[in-house]
């Protein structure tokens, strides 16, 4: 069975195709760039305006029609609230048009099973750092239990806010890493770690603060080494307390390359596979494709009146039935 998936929970609309082998049959990415942060109205303004022509690419692109789409899923959240419902109302539109059966997602998951099957893990330990969202998780009795998270801020959110605050331009993580390159004195900063929750919010306040006395390459560098170490230590914590074997780092901040060799390095010296989904770790339509996919494959089943999106909506709610 085909499946298209709509991604459109704050910046990138993405359409995924993909079938029950897996392959990925179209995968087209339409990312908003503001200057500076994210407008939610902006941003669906822009999501609206794309639709049509992104849904129209994939396919052509997958030389399919929508006669040969056997499922439309799309994400239902977390979110902003109008992009959010951008995408289920084009979701929603098309499977009452056509006739297909819909189904809304869970974004978080939809991250989680992308880097599983791309990375090819089985039970993994998971770090998921992204805009809004910093979790560390591990499947436990069918659901993503949540073992340590943020106390406040996303670690993407506060990178963003950095560059923000800093003249950088939006979304700062990609030139804060460039910058941390070039940084040669580690400056100290907060480092907060509770059991295994984490918070940013002293380190970005600080780091904007010694931004006045300091460059920029070397604060990057040491808002990198300090925020990355934060995240390691909670990952090896729950990492040696669960014995877990495998480790999968997926989101938007898990392209940074210098967080890829901290917990590779640390999975390593734990024994435990590290994967690193490449390419995927951006939100994109593909991962919410296959996880509609799971889902239909283990009989859910939703009519159009559930599929009302959720801004809140937490990876621990999502009973894993695959
Ligand atoms: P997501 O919310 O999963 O779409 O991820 C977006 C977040 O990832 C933004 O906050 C970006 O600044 C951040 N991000 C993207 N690439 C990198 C990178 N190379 N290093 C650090 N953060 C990044
Ligand atoms: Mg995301």
């Amino acid at each position: 069975m085909i499946t298209l998936g709509i991604e459109g929970t704050a910046h990138t609309l993405g359409i995924g195709i993909m079938n029950s082998k897996r392959e990925i049959l179209a995968d087209v990415r339409k990312v908003y760039r503001p200057i500076k942060g994210i407008h939610p109205r902006e941003s669906s303004q822009f999501m609206s305006e794309n639709m049509n022509s992104a849904i129209d690419s994939a396919l052509r692109g997958a030389e399919l029609g929508f006669k040969d789409i056997g499922l439309i899923s799309f994400a239902q959240g977390p979110g902003m609230g109008p992009c959010l419902r951008t995408a289920a109302t084009a979701a929603r539109t098309l499977a009452l048009h056509y006739k297909i059966p819909i189904l809304g997602v869970n974004h978080c998951v939809a991250h989680i099973e992308i880097g599983r099957e791309l990375c090819k893990l089985r039970d993994p330990l998971i770090l998921y750092v992204s805009g809004g969202n910093t979790q560390i998780l591990k499947l436990k009795d069918k659901y993503y239990r949540i073992f340590g998270e943020t106390l406040d801020i996303g670690i993407g959110n506060m990178l963003d806010k950095f560059g923000r605050e800093t003249g950088l331009e939006h979304p700062a993580g990609p030139k804060i890493e460039r910058l941390a390159k070039k940084g040669k004195r580690y400056i100290e900063l907060p480092y907060v770690v509770k059991g295994t929750d984490l918070s940013f919010s002293g380190l970005l306040t600080n780091s904007i603060q010694k931004f006045r006395n300091n460059s920029l390459e070397d604060i990057c560098f040491s808002l990198q080494e300090t925020a990355f170490a934060m995240l390691t230590e909670v990952t090896e914590r729950a990492l040696a307390h669960l014995k877990a074997k495998e480790v999968l780092l997926t989101g938007g901040v898990g392209n940074n390359l210098r967080l890829q060799e901290m917990l590779r390095a640390m999975s390593m010296e734990h024994k435990a596979k590290f994967g690193v989904p490449k390419n995927y770790c951006d939100d994109n339509g593909v991962m919410i494709a296959l996880l509609g996919l799971l889902m239909h494959e283990s009989g859910i089943k939703q009519d159009i009146n559930d599929t009302e999106v959720k801004q809140r909506f937490r990876t621990d709610e999502v009973k894993i039935a695959w």
